[in-house]
């Protein structure tokens, strides 16, 4: 789950980390008060669910609230398309406006799930800002990394030493081992798979400061905090993924033509990989979990269906708890209740996978069946060349 940069500002102040003075907006006539309380000269930023705004459009820099004014009138509304956002961007509703900081250094600072050995790790580099991403290709070796050992967590000797390696000295080093403790144990409490701060900068006053920051929660952690999913923006996300989620089904929007619905996120992977393999696109895939009733599956059908970008549908099921009959039986009242013109390839295997078969054939949908997974996304890449 992600969160604006607003909020995760509003957290990391929670936890003792300094952040530029500011205010979300929701209209323009609020961005020209705000800047005015501000003092004129601040910083109009799009809040939005992804990152690269700076290079995007999204940051302006104003010298005045009617150029406040001005920044609002011309941003919300707007769709901004980041490297981050996929083609169609993501419009901008909310704005942050804050003091405009006079800034000495640029660095990026997070902490991060490190998959490989299961631990939090923490990542820094002395170049921090907007171009990160092409550090990360191009000079890997100016970016530190330290994994955090869960039993210890983040001892302040190991954070000194990061911060030196930083170039920061004296009591600006000390202030960053700080910073770098708060921020572990934000990432820690809040249960976070993502804690970044790009650009971390020394201000030409001598501070440090937060002046970009990402929180992405931990999907499965989100029971353990109430407030959360009042936090979501709905207009951040794409409203299939929203349906989706109220049915708890795990729906992935993806650039392709194939809808795919699978059970399992392991055959989902295995799917994908099948597809490409062969030359298709997958426009999404949906799983629908382990045990889903008639009812379910017929939503995740339909979800498939209102994905515009879907031409042609594959199925590929594996019946273990999950019954082939009941996915055959979603899949007809599916169809026969909202019409399904495009053409259907079904692979399914396991329980009464029999009955399911034949309930499908003789439904008088566009199906074909498949006898295994290789045939399957064989047939339907080529249906849809
Ligand atoms: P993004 O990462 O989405 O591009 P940032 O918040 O990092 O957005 O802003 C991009 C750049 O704009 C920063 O690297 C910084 O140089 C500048 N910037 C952002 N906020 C401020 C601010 N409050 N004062 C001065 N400059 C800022
Ligand atoms: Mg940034």
């Amino acid at each position: 789950m992600n969160i604006h940069e607003y909020q995760a500002k509003e957290i990391l102040q929670s936890f003792g980390i300094q952040v530029p003075r500011g205010h979300v907006s929701l209209t323009s006539r609020q961005v020209e008060r705000t800047a005015r309380e501000l003092g004129g000269r601040c910083v109009v930023k799009a809040q939005i669910y992804a990152g690269g705004r700076g290079k995007a459009g999204g940051v302006r820099l104003v010298n005045s609230p009617e150029e406040a004014l001005e920044a609002g009138k011309s941003l919300f509304g707007k769709v901004l398309v980041t490297p981050q956002t996929g083609p169609k961007g993501l419009v901008v509703r909310r704005l942050l406006v804050e003091e405009a900081v006079e800034i000495e250094r640029e660095f990026y600072l997070s902490i991060t799930l490190d998959r490989n050995s299961s631990r939090y790790c923490i990542i820094a580099s002395a170049e921090g800002g907007m171009d990160i991403e092409e550090l990360a290709v191009n000079a890997p070796e100016k970016i530190l990394t330290l994994t955090i050992d869960p039993f210890t967590g983040l001892r302040p000797f190991q954070a000194r030493k990061l911060a030196l390696r930083l170039g920061l000295e004296g009591e600006l080093c000390e202030d960053c081992v700080k910073l770098m403790l708060n921020l572990y144990r934000c990432s820690l409490e809040k249960d976070c798979s993502l804690v970044e701060i790009n650009p971390l900068v020394v201000t030409r006053a001598g501070w440090l400061l937060a002046m970009d920051a990402k929180i992405s929660f931990d999907d499965n952690a989100i029971y353990r905090h109430l407030d959360y999913p009042a936090m979501i923006d709905c207009s951040q996300i794409d409203p299939l993924e929203i349906t989706a989620g109220a049915f708890e089904l795990s729906y992935i929007k993806l650039m392709g033509n194939i809808g795919c619905m699978v059970n399992g996120a392991g055959l989902a992977m295995a799917t994908l990989d099948m597809l490409k393999e062969y030359g298709g696109e997958p426009a999404n895939f949906l799983d629908v979990g382990g045990g889903a009733n008639k009812e379910r599956v017929a939503e995740a059908f339909k979800i498939i269906l209102q994905d515009p970008d879907v031409r042609g549908i594959f199925v590929n099921i594996f019946g273990g708890i999950m019954r082939c009959d009941v996915i055959a039986q979603g899949i007809i009242e599916a169809a026969s209740d909202v019409g399904c013109p495009l053409p259907i390839v079904v692979r399914m295997d396991g329980t009464k996978v029999e009955v399911g078969r034949k309930l499908l054939l003789e439904s008088g949908l566009n199906v074909q069946y498949a006898d295994y997974l290789g045939d399957g996304v064989e047939k339907i890449v080529k249906m849809l060349q």
